[in-house]
């Protein structure tokens, strides 16, 4: 599925899952204060005037989702779209546009809360089918961006880790573990030591070129911990372990710690849209640390050459056998190129001789977070010299706006983005559509 980000959010603003951070979500995480607090906040605001927002909590459970999409004075939802279009470009803007290292070959452990407080129904319609569905979306996106990656899962519940998916770079593998809803029944406590103990131990055998990284997911307050966290902590710091935490509750000190000392980032979710934002934030690959600009690359001990294989694929057609990966009589599968041994899916690592077996095509598609299309430039007046149809899709540019125009910043009132590179000028959705899908500018690329 190509990765429109920015057209789901124009889809969001008009379903029910909403985008405005209403009054109880904002000082839930942000001031950091209670309930109890917000609730009397709220019972003053009762009593005052009633039409004022949110007097009753049955009302606040009926997402006013027209109220967040504003109409301008001619009523068009124009406006509230270019808005839209505005924080992407944006946050586009703010990403680093020259070349860095960045660890393509990619191992996470995925680790979610199953305590009961991921019942709690403060996001729609729960923490925890709200959890499921956003993770489902993320594993795919993931796998888009991250070909060469291996995902496992481990649940937190009942005060253990619970394996409950194998590291596995194959996407249906990994959505097939958390499709069931009812075998990941939140019950109990979570443990944040255990569970993060056994997500280590899976980890411990990976080679050091790839990265090992812990993604948490925590609804909880509390965490039931056999012995010293902090022990753990520091073991992951010396395994090179990347925690990062995106919380549904509130800000917990040991979380940030986590973060802060494994150089993984860490959020709470005001709302259900701000939850998936902070999640799929975590989707392109870490950029690599301690490289100091002095040093050239040759004397960056680090940058060491790997070895890599290209199987052999099997045709369908071809007389069944077993592979090694799970012993299962099949045709179809591949071959590693130096044991021969037959493995089912790609990429993996050889369970005989260790080679990592990957596809080209694969490693074609990581090339593109090493070398990021630079972000276009809103085109902010009319020049002559300039093309009358899109670079990208030759559709003609609409005509100039007559009169002032006001536009938020960051977009072109012609609708023109034009490539630093190449010249080129681009049209709004080709311009999404370069650097979110096909990472390469038409005009450069030739
Ligand atoms: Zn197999
Ligand atoms: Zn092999
Ligand atoms: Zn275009
Ligand atoms: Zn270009």
């Amino acid at each position: 599925m190509p990765p429109r980000r920015d057209n789901d959010k124009f889809i969001q603003a008009d379903s029910d899952s909403d985008i405005s951070v209403d009054d109880e979500d904002f000082s839930k995480s942000h001031k950091g204060k209670g309930k109890a607090d917000v609730r009397r906040k709220r019972d003053v605001k009762g009593k005052g005037k009633a039409k004022d927002t949110q007097s009753y909590t049955w009302e606040a459970s009926y997402t006013r989702s027209w109220e967040t999409v504003q109409e301008d004075e001619a009523g068009s939802l124009q406006s509230s779209v270019d808005d839209w279009m505005a924080r992407g470009r944006r946050r586009r803007l703010l990403e680093p546009s020259t070349a860095i290292r960045r660890t393509i070959i990619r191992h996470l452990i995925l680790l979610l809360d199953l305590s009961t407080s991921m019942m709690d129904r403060d996001m729609r319609p729960t923490r925890f089918d709200l959890m499921l569905q956003v993770v489902r979306e993320f594993v795919a996106e993931w796998f888009d961006q991250n070909p060469l990656g291996q995902i496992g899962v481990v649940g937190m519940r009942a005060g253990i880790g619970e394996r409950i998916g194998e590291m596995s770079g194959n996407p249906q593998e990994v959505l097939k573990c958390i499709a069931d809803r009812h075998k990941l029944e939140p019950t109990g406590e979570p443990s944040l030591q255990n569970s993060i103990e056994m997500a280590r131990s899976s980890m411990s055998h990976l080679p050091t070129h790839s990265s090992r990284e812990i993604i948490i997911i925590f609804g909880s307050l509390t965490t039931c911990d056999p012995g010293n966290i902090h022990e753990t902590l520091d073991a992951c710091v010396k395994a090179k372990i990347r925690i990062s935490v995106v919380a549904l509750a509130a800000e917990m000190k040991i979380c940030r710690d986590l973060c802060d000392k494994t150089g993984g980032q860490f959020g709470v979710a005001l709302n259900e849209g701000h939850f998936r934002d902070l999640l799929f934030e975590l989707i392109p690959p870490p950029a690599q640390q301690a490289v100091s600009r002095g040093a050239s690359r040759a004397t960056n001990p680090s940058a060491d050459l790997m070895m890599m294989g290209f199987p052999t694929r099997l045709p369908d057609t071809s007389p069944p056998s077993l592979c090694v990966c799970h012993s299962e009589v099949k045709s179809e599968g591949f071959l590693c190129p130096r044991c021969l041994a037959k493995v089912c899916d790609v990429p993996t690592d050889c369970d005989i001789c260790g080679l990592m077996i990957v596809s080209s095509p694969h490693l074609a598609r990581s090339y593109h977070h090493l070398f990021p299309v630079r972000a276009y430039d809103a085109v902010l007046s009319a020049d002559e010299a300039a093309s009358n149809s899109c670079h990208g899709c030759f559709r003609p540019f609409p005509p100039p706006p007559t009169g002032t125009t006001t536009t938020s910043e960051g977009l072109s009132p012609l609708g023109r983005y034009r490539c630093p590179d190449c010249k080129n000028d681009f049209c709004s959705e080709c311009d999404v559509f370069v650097h979110d899908v096909i990472h390469c500018c038409p005009g450069c690329g030739q």
